[in-house]
C-alpha cells in the first residue's frame, strides 16, 4: 500500500508500506475512503515534538472494513465504519463513564497510521461504530471530521459545559475551535464568540453558528470578552490552542464559576497556583472521548443537520501529502482531505 511516513521535520514522504495485517483477534483491517492532517501532526513536523525516526503519521480515519480477526463480533467485512485515534475496549468502568480516551485497554487507533490506503484498527467492536448505509461521497467529509476534530470541539464544548443560557468564548480557530464553534450552536448556547484574526476563518466561524468576532488576544483578548459580557466574563470557554497564552486566555476570559474546555494539546503550559485557586473556574479537558460521541454525530450527518465537512478547505490526491502538510504549516488551509 501506499502510505505517509514522517522523516524528520518538514520532511515528509509518501511511500510504498506493508500492507497491514490481523495481529490481534480484536483487530480489523480497513481501506480508508478519505484521511486527513491534523493540527497536531504539525508539531512533529515543525519540530516541537521529537520524532525519534521515521513514522507512518495520520490517526483521523472512515472506511470499509476488509477483514476482522475471529474475535471480532459486532463489526463485518464491507461495513463503512468511523472511529477515533485512540482504540477502546468501550466496556471497563472508564469506557463506560464515557472516558474511552482514557480506556484501561488503550492503544492507537490506527498505529500503522491513517494517512494510507489501509489501516489495522485495534479493539474493532469498541472502536468502530458503522454507518446506516455506506454514505454517499458528499457526506464522507463530514464523516471525516468526526472521527477526530468534531469529535474534540464537541468534547470540548461539553467539558465548558455550554447550554442553553450560556455565552461561549472559542479560543483557537483550526479546525476544533470551528467545530467547537458548531458544537456550542448545537449543544443550545445562546452566544458564541469566536477568537480569530483570519478572514476565511471567521467567515466559517460565523456559518458555523458564532454570533461574534473577537480578533484581539492575550489580554486584549480577554479584555474584549469581558466588554462583551458585562465584565464578567464568558460562561463556558473552549481551549484549542494547546499554548501557555491560549490556555491563559481561556482561564482569563471565563467568569467565576464558569468552566474551561481545553482541548488544545498542551505544550509547556504551566498553570500558576495562586490565579487558579482565586479564579474560581472548572477546569476538565484532554483527549476527547470521541468514540462517545460518535453514534450521536453519525446521526447528526446522516440526518444533514450540521457539515462539518466545511473544515476541509484544501483536497489533495494522498500523493501529494507533502504539500498538505505545508499549506497547513503555512496556515494557506484549515485542514487538508487526502482522498485514497
Ligand atoms: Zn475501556
Amino acid at each position: 500500500m501506499r502510505g505517509v511516513i514522517m522523516h524528520a521535520p518538514g520532511d515528509v514522504r509518501v511511500e510504498d508500506r506493508e500492507d497491514p495485517t490481523i495481529v490481534e483477534p480484536t483487530d480489523a483491517i480497513i481501506r480508508l475512503a478519505a484521511t486527513c492532517i491534523c493540527g497536531s501532526d504539525l508539531w512533529p513536523y515543525r519540530g516541537v515534538d521529537k520524532l525519534d525516526e521515521p513514522t507512518p503519521m495520520g490517526h483521523e480515519y472512515v472506511g470499509i472494513v476488509e477483514r476482522v480477526g475471529n474475535g471480532v463480533k459486532t463489526i463485518e467485512p464491507g461495513q463503512f465504519v468511523v472511529g477515533s485515534f485512540f482504540a477502546s475496549d468501550n466496556t471497563c468502568e472508564i469506557c463506560r463513564a464515557g472516558y474511552q480516551t482514557h480506556c484501561v485497554h488503550r492503544q492507537l487507533g490506527a498505529a500503522t497510521g491513517a494517512q494510507s490506503e489501509l489501516a489495522r484498527i485495534p479493539l474493532a467492536d469498541g472502536t468502530l461504530v458503522a454507518t446506516p448505509q455506506p454514505p454517499p461521497a458528499e457526506l464522507v467529509p463530514s464523516l471525516l471530521a468526526a472521527s477526530d476534530v468534531l469529535g474534540t470541539g464537541w468534547f470540548a464544548a461539553v467539558a465548558a459545559d455550554v447550554g442553553p443560557g450560556k455565552t461561549v468564548a472559542v479560543v483557537g480557530d483550526g479546525a476544533v475551535g470551528l467545530l467547537g464553534v458548531l458544537a456550542a450552536r448545537q449543544l443550545g448556547a445562546d452566544r458564541v464568540i469566536a477568537m480569530s484574526r483570519h478572514a476565511s476563518r471567521q467567515a466559517l466561524a460565523r456559518e458555523f453558528g458564532a454570533t461574534d468576532i473577537v480578533a484581539e488576544r492575550g489580554d486584549d483578548g480577554v479584555a474584549k470578552i469581558k466588554d462583551l459580557t458585562n465584565g464578567l466574563g464568558a460562561h463556558s470557554v473552549i481551549e484549542a490552542v494547546g499554548t501557555q497564552e491560549s490556555m491563559m486566555q481561556a482561564i482569563r476570559a471565563t467568569r467565576p464559576g464558569g468552566h474551561v474546555g481545553y482541548v488544545g494539546v498542551a505544550h509547556d503550559v504551566q498553570l500558576p497556583g495562586e490565579e487558579l485557586f482565586f479564579s474560581g473556574v472548572h477546569l476538565h479537558g484532554g483527549p476527547a472521548p470521541v468514540r462517545q460521541y460518535l453514534p450521536e454525530l453519525i446521526d447528526l450527518i446522516w440526518r444533514r443537520q450540521v457539515d462539518p465537512g466545511k473544515v476541509f478547505d484544501l483536497t489533495l490526491p494522498l500523493e501529494d501529502a507533502a504539500e498538505g502538510y505545508k499549506a497547513m504549516d503555512e496556515r494557506r488551509a484549515i485542514k487538508t482531505l487526502l482522498t485514497v
